[in-house]
């Protein structure tokens, strides 16, 4: 029923992350019925994939290679944050509160995936101590059981190496504005582990 061409577009945007077929054929549909954004968005892409690259230094993306972030003399350079992914790494940005550097893994471990430290960003990692003057990791990874043995596993591997490193994980626990009775017993539990001196 659908045209062969349009149905290829929908099974490509299907398989885009939190798009389902369903949504994927409202989206290629309304891209259809304005002719404009196709085309802006044929042009969008391309420039995207031509102009955005991949820092070999940190994983993160830019328009050079190495980063902005990584040719920054003004940062911290004895600091390093660890994250799974760019979404996680502008999301530390945005806060304002870090100003080391930050390496991507590009994932994290999973058992289920067949996914260890081999498939990640590590190696780059291991090389980067080699060549950089890092005092203290801080893991910036989700609370997830994978991110936890990610963490875990890599601070294994870097303390082997290099047994003075302070190596700290982001705080877990309640966030901003939230009412206590509506937290999830696994969180209201990792605060009050988590409690500090008032
Ligand atoms: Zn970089």
């Amino acid at each position: 029923m659908i045209p062969l061409p349009l149905n290829q577009l929908v099974k490509h945007l299907a398989k885009l992350p939190s798009l389902g077929p369903r949504s994927a054929q409202k989206v290629a549909l309304h891209l259809l019925k304005s002719g404009d954004s196709m085309a802006q968005l044929q042009h969008i892409m391309q420039e995207v994939s031509e102009k955005v690259i991949t820092c070999s230094n940190c994983g993160n993306i830019g328009l050079e290679n190495p980063c902005h972030i990584c040719t920054n003399e003004k940062r911290d350079k004895n600091i390093l944050c660890i994250v799974e992914g760019v979404d996680d790494l502008w999301a530390v940005e945005r806060s304002g509160a870090f100003k080391g550097f930050y390496h991507v893994l590009g994932g994290v471990v999973s058992a289920l995936d067949g996914i260890g430290l081999e498939e990640l960003n590590f190696n780059q990692l291991v090389k980067r101590f080699n060549t950089e003057n890092f005092e203290e990791i801080i893991f910036a990874l989700g609370a997830s059981i994978d991110g936890q043995t990610t963490s875990h596993l890599i601070s294994r591997e870097i303390k082997q190496l290099y047994p003075n490193i302070s190596i700290s994980t982001l705080a877990k626990g309640m966030p901003m504005g939230a009412d206590v009775d509506y937290m999830d017993e696994g969180t209201l539990s990792l605060a009050l582990n988590g409690r500090q001196n008032f």
